[in-house]
């Protein structure tokens, strides 16, 4: 059993850890008229019925998964398998944005506007609409900065927030270096953001 992620059926996304070694061999074993690639699982060797242990540790890991996907490869170590892991939920979070309320919710919005577009609102108080989707940028905007907080919460890396936020690393440490690693629940992060969102209206006058 490799890496599961709740509410994804294990044939579409199960994870595993390849081993690698020093030559960027990948061992691989032969059953059933299929070859496999040796999965590396608790500190050994995973290999198929009757095939041969490399007898060596890994020089990296390869995080892949069953639907075909790579991560970059992590030096060996102990806690290599956990690193593996955590690119293979980056993955996860990937695929499964979906999921999310939030991503539903943008969805939502996304079908209003285009409603209010299609029955000529914008072009009858195009000024108006403006406005209006100034304040849902800086509400949107809000959200975003509390979400990198609640990643860096989690202590994950700025390289990682600067991929799920489209810019480098140093891009997103410059913009959000400000921001408090705290847990989203906390009610001062929330009133910070009502706070920001009623600046934002306020400045619309
Ligand atoms: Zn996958």
């Amino acid at each position: 059993m490799g890496w599961l992620y709740e509410g994804v059926p294990d044939e579409e996304h199960e994870g595993h850890a390849v081993g690698v070694l020093g030559n960027g061999v990948i061992p691989a074993y032969g059953s059933g008229g299929q070859w496999s690639e040796m999965e590396f699982r608790d500190g050994w060797w995973s290999p198929g019925s009757g095939a041969e242990d490399p007898g060596v540790e890994p020089a990296w890991l390869l995080p892949a998964c069953v639907c075909g996907w790579r991560g970059e490869r992590v030096g060996y170590d102990p806690q290599a398998e956990d690193a593996a892991r955590a690119l293979w939920d980056v993955h996860m979070d990937d695929v499964t944005v979906y999921f999310l309320t939030v991503a539903k919710a943008a969805e939502g919005l996304a079908d209003a506007l285009e409603t209010a577009r299609k029955e000529g609102e914008y072009d009858a108080r195009p000024l108006a609409v403006v406005k209006a989707l100034r304040v849902t940028q800086a509400r949107i905007g809000s959200e975003i900065a509390v979400a990198v907080g609640a990643a860096r919460a989690r202590e994950l890396s700025w390289e990682l927030i600067g991929d799920a936020l489209g810019v480098t690393r140093q891009t997103a440490h410059e913009r959000y270096r400000e921001v408090a690693a705290v847990p989203a629940r906390d009610d001062v992060v929330v009133s910070a953001v009502d706070r920001a969102v009623d600046s934002a209206v306020d400045a619309l006058g």
